[in-house]
């Protein structure tokens, strides 16, 4: 389950970067496993998933979000979620 604790505030300025993703008006499908999805079926999805991150003016803001609300499911700003979860694994500085 995403954490909400660390979420902007509900503005809708908090928002708009997902106005401009490149993966609007696209198939979500795109972005996340069905069930079961294992292996290189899974692979190619994400990958495909990426390239499109890959050419869009909001990653930065798309993967802080994902890291901060800790998007459990899904491609977001170019991370998988077993990506974003070994970076939330890692000690930071502040302990
Ligand atoms: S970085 Fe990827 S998932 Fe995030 S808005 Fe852009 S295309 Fe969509």
């Amino acid at each position: 389950m995403a954490n909400l604790t660390n979420l902007p505030m509900p503005l809708q300025e908090s928002y708009d970067w997902q106005y401009e993703g490149a993966c609007r008006g696209t198939d979500s499908a795109q972005f996340f496993s069905p069930d079961a999805e294992r292996g290189s079926r899974r692979r190619f999805r994400e990958s495909q998933a990426k390239l499109l991150c890959a050419t869009c003016p909001v990653l930065e803001k798309c993967r802080d979000h994902a890291l901060s609300a800790r998007e459990p499911y899904g491609v977001w700003g170019g991370m998988t979620e077993q990506e974003r979860a070994e970076v939330l694994a890692r000690p930071t500085l502040a302990g």
